[in-house]
C-alpha cells in the first residue's frame, strides 16, 4: 500500500489515496470517458475510506445514469474543471479515482493493468497490451 497525493490543475482540490501495490489501474473505454478524455479514462478503484480530499469547497458534481440504472455522480473542480472521482453505486464502498489527478501518474510512475468496456474501445487502441 502506497499513499499517493495530487491536485487539480488550479490547486484548489488536493487529494490523497492509498493504493495497493501492484497498482492495478484500469482503463475505461465507455462513451462517457470518450467525451471527457478523447480516448479512454485511466482510473483507480479505491475504498472510500482510503481516499481523502483536503477541502471540498471547490468540488461540484453532476450525475449520469449508469449501466446499472442508478446515477453515477462525477465530482470535478468548479474552477479548472479537472475530474477528480466518480461514485458508481455498484462499486460502493469504493470510489473511482481519476488517475490524472495524482502527481505520480503525471510523472509516469503509475500504469494500467486492465480494461473495462473494451468492446467499445476505438479500433486503433490496442486493449490487448493493457491486459483486458
Ligand atoms: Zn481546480
Ligand atoms: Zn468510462
Amino acid at each position: 500500500m502506497t499513499t499517493y497525493t495530487g491536485s487539480c490543475d488550479c490547486g484548489a482540490i488536493k487529494v490523497s489515496a492509498k493504493i495497493a501495490d501492484p497498482q492495478g489501474g484500469v482503463a475505461c473505454h465507455c462513451g462517457k470517458c470518450k467525451s471527457r478524455y478523447g480516448v479512454f479514462c485511466s482510473v483507480f478503484v479505491v475504498p472510500a475510506t482510503d481516499f481523502a480530499i483536503e477541502d471540498r469547497s471547490s468540488l461540484t458534481s453532476w450525475a449520469y445514469k449508469g449501466d446499472s440504472g442508478s446515477p453515477v455522480p462525477c465530482y470535478f473542480c468548479k474552477t479548472c474543471g479537472v475530474n477528480i472521482y466518480r461514485e458508481p453505486a455498484p462499486l460502493k464502498p469504493n470510489v473511482v479515482l481519476i488517475a490524472g489527478v495524482l502527481d505520480a501518474w503525471k510523472e509516469g510512475k503509475m500504469g494500467i493493468s486492465a480494461s473495462v468496456c473494451g468492446d467499445v474501445a476505438f479500433p486503433w487502441v490496442d486493449v490487448t497490451t493493457i491486459k483486458a
